[in-house]
């Protein structure tokens, strides 16, 4: 089965206000075993909402449209998906009496202007709003349905849940779907598509699809089933055979980040680290205090950009970056020892490197970067070369760093 959601409203085609009840009923949707094959945002005119229903309708099997079914002159939504329809509409007395009652609940007289929400569409269902005024509508034309929710999700959402995503199940035949998110850092798209595509090629279910961000890949396997247990072990079956493929990996298959991989791992070893960041300027301390209880392992991180810096605040000698640079194996290396020594922790962690556009050299090319670890988990070294401007080369950086301690952590090489 397939959906598609229009969401009605010219503020959404604002920088103002944006559309989040087509990005919830997609995940509700996708938990039901129903795609979603388009999302349309459409204003509050009456041509073009009519033109959307008509294209929606004659595609989708589900078309889920909020908004729109306010009382005033630019709500158009029952008036458009009626002539897209060729249906006609119908003032309702025992909506309208609904509609007065619930002013009178509130001790006001309702406005003349609220009727026209008590208007159905030929052959649809009013869907009950307990939350609001707008009720809802819900069409069948052949085998299609069509809904109208309200736009404020606090009407929209329990209105969906309980009164058209029943009728959903049933139609579908009660499928379900469900996702898991493999996270892979410090390895290129290529290269985990090129060890993995032959793994998950030869499935069909679960699906996969991999997507690449900012130092790390993710593969998203899709299983399709009719029991939470056939899901699981639908899963599993995949995800196991990846895991051998490529042993250590996939640091993350429940949806958590790496900081907060990196941060349960110290916590569970009760190490505490600190940091000495150079061209990343404190952007792996910034991702790991964003994990909650970030202080029961991070004890401080050194922003040493200069080489000043270095020498003053982690002990660097001059002469030892005089001698092999600022970007170098060795000042690597003494960053972290240094960051250890002046904290007192358990663990040092140091990041040095070119992040560019300029400092480049042919020894030592933009995107030249430096990660050493001392202490309990060290010594490691690792020099990378990252692709990108100056942001990638950042973000890589602070992955290949984390993904660093991990393995130090878990003792995996590399
Ligand atoms: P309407 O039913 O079009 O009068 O919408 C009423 C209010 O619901 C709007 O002012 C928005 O605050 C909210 N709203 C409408 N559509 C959406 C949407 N797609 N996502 C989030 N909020 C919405
Ligand atoms: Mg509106």
């Amino acid at each position: 089965m397939r959906a598609e959601i229009l969401a009605v409203g010219s503020e959404l085609l604002t920088p103002l206000r944006s559309d989040t009840n087509a990005l919830w009923l997609t995940e509700r949707l996708l938990e039901a075993g129903i795609e979603v094959g388009a999302r349309t945002t459409v204003a509050d005119d009456a041509a073009l909402l009519e033109s959307a229903f008509r294209a929606a309708l004659s595609r989708a099997d589900v078309v889920l449209a909020t908004g729109g079914l306010g009382p005033t002159e630019d709500d158009l939504t029952r008036e458009a998906a009626a002539a897209a329809l060729g249906r006609g509409l119908q003032r309702k007395v025992e909506l309208v009496e609904q509609l007065k009652a619930r002013f009178a609940r509130f001790g006001r007289v309702m406005s003349p202007v609220n009727e026209k929400q008590a208007d159905l569409i030929d052959g649809a269902r009013a869907l009950p709003n307990a939350r609001g005024t707008a009720p809802g509508q819900l069409v069948e034309e052949g085998p299609r349905l069509l809904a109208l929710l309200p736009g404020p999700p606090g009407e929209m959402q329990p209105m969906f849940l309980e009164q058209v995503l029943p009728e959903l199940r049933r139609r579908s035949g009660g499928a379900l779907l469900r996702t898991r998110v493999l996270r892979i850092a410090s390895m290129g798209e290529s290269d985990v598509d090129a060890a993995l595509a032959p793994v998950y090629k030869t499935f069909r279910n679960p699906r996969t699809t991999i997507l690449s961000g900012a130092g790390q890949v993710e593969l998203h396997l899709v299983a399709e089933g009719r029991s939470e247990a056939e899901l699981e072990a639908r899963l599993e079956e995949l995800a196991a055979a990846l895991r051998e493929r490529l042993p250590g990996r996939i640091y993350s298959e429940d949806g958590r980040e790496l900081p907060e991989v990196v941060a349960g791992l110290l916590r569970e070893r009760g190490l505490r680290l600190a940091l000495a960041e150079s061209c990343t300027g404190g952007l792996a301390a910034a991702r790991l205090t964003s994990v909650p209880g970030a202080s029961h392992f991070l004890e401080r991180g050194f922003v040493t950009y200069s080489n000043a810096a270095k020498s003053e605040l982690l002990g660097v000698a001059p002469g030892l970056i005089a001698e092999h640079g600022a970007v170098s194996e060795p000042v690597a290396r003494a960053m972290a020892e240094g960051a250890l020594q002046r904290a007192g922790v358990e663990v040092g962690a140091a990041v040095t490197g070119v992040a560019g556009p300029d400092g480049g050299t042919a020894e030592k090319p933009v995107g030249t970067v430096y990660l050493a670890l001392a202490g309990a988990l060290g010594p490691r070294l690792r020099r990378a070369h990252f692709p990108g401007d100056r942001e990638r080369v950042r973000q890589q950086s602070v992955q290949a760093l984390l993904e660093m301690l991990r393995r130090a952590l878990l003792r995996l090489e590399g």
